[in-house]
């Protein structure tokens, strides 16, 4: 099959745009959309200049869609002295998995000159997830330690290199899927909250609370062509799977989405569109911490929340009583 834009053999066909792409169109049409996001969430403000640089924190965990995310940053600002990047990666004490993954990302950073750091649960919490997933004192999966953990790091580590953006790789398939649980769970809360953490442009929702506004450019890229990009352009990356991955119900909801995908193509860009209509909506109705929910900070640690200690407080403290 030739490639819809010029004569070569195609490499790939998005049935949800009918579009068949040779591999420099495809590779093309992936940084575009990323670009294009980063263009109409209004990443880059106009107050950005090269004496004032902004400074991007992009979550590197070494798996294809951060790795791609880091590398079309890269090529997209690595000429533009208004953009700072700064890879941070998160060791969660997994053995094995996370090694590697490391090892990905520095190959990445180092062929490419980009600023790298390296966070661990050890050293921030005196935790490692390998011993949370046998001991489990709360009686949860492991992931829900883990992401309230990571959101800490990523967010006091952001403050730390004084971040103006803090970036994430979710594609597009992960964010249906979280659409969809969030819906399916009737957790409306959660909705809104989708709107304050990655719609454009950066709300003042996310300043008022003294958050860091957060961006996923990769979200209008489905997690095949995620893959397929980083094959086609030999990027670093390491393809295993967390051994405590363990969220059943989001396996579920990715079975039925691409069950549906196939059946229905675009299936998942239209979830996305009135997912965000939804949350803008849902974010007016709890945004505004009407029902006395006011953010304030945790009084081990200051991280912003509605309680007296925060979350991540809560589960170190459970974890170290085991
Ligand atoms: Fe952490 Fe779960 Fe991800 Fe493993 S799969 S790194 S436990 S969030
Ligand atoms: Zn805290």
């Amino acid at each position: 099959m030739d490639c819809t834009k010029c004569d070569r053999d195609a490499v790939m066909h998005a049935a949800y745009s009918g579009a068949h792409l040779c591999e420099p169109h495809f590779l093309e049409s992936v940084e575009r959309r990323v670009r294009r996001r980063v263009r109409e969430d209004d990443m880059l403000p106009a107050d950005a200049t090269p004496e004032d640089p902004e400074t991007w924190v992009v979550g590197l965990s070494g798996g294809k869609d951060s790795v791609v995310l880091t590398d079309i940053l890269h090529d997209t600002f690595e000429e533009d002295p208004r953009v700072e990047l700064v890879a941070l990666t998160i060791h969660e004490g997994i053995e094995g998995y996370r090694d590697e993954s490391l090892d990905a990302c520095e190959e990445l950073v180092a062929e490419r000159g980009i600023r790298h750091e390296v966070a661990t649960y050890r050293e921030e919490f005196d935790v490692e997830m390998d011993d949370v997933a046998e001991d489990d004192p709360l009686d949860m999966a492991p992931c829900a330690y883990c992401g309230v953990f990571r959101r800490d790091v990523l967010a006091r580590y952001a403050d730390e290199y004084d971040a103006d953006k803090l970036l994430t790789g979710h594609n597009l398939d992960d964010e249906a899927e979280t659409a969809l649980m969030n819906v399916f769970e009737g957790n409306v809360e959660q909705v809104a909250k989708h709107f304050d953490a990655s719609l454009g442009p950066f709300g003042e929702r996310n300043e008022k609370d003294g958050m860091i506004p957060r961006a996923k450019p990769l979200r209008d890229v489905p997690e095949k062509e995620v893959a397929l990009y980083a094959q086609l352009r030999d990027l670093p990356v390491h393809m295993e799977e967390c051994p405590h991955a363990s969220e059943a119900f989001r396996g579920e909801i990715q079975d039925l989405l691409l069950k549906l995908e196939e059946n229905h193509p675009g299936t998942r860009h239209s979830i996305m569109a009135g997912y965000e209509e939804l949350a803008s909506l849902a974010a007016d109705e709890y945004g505004d911490d009407e029902d006395g929910e006011t953010v304030g900070e945790c009084e081990e640690c200051g991280a912003p929340t509605t309680q007296d200690r925060c979350r991540k407080c809560a589960l170190v403290d459970a974890v170290e009583s085991v």
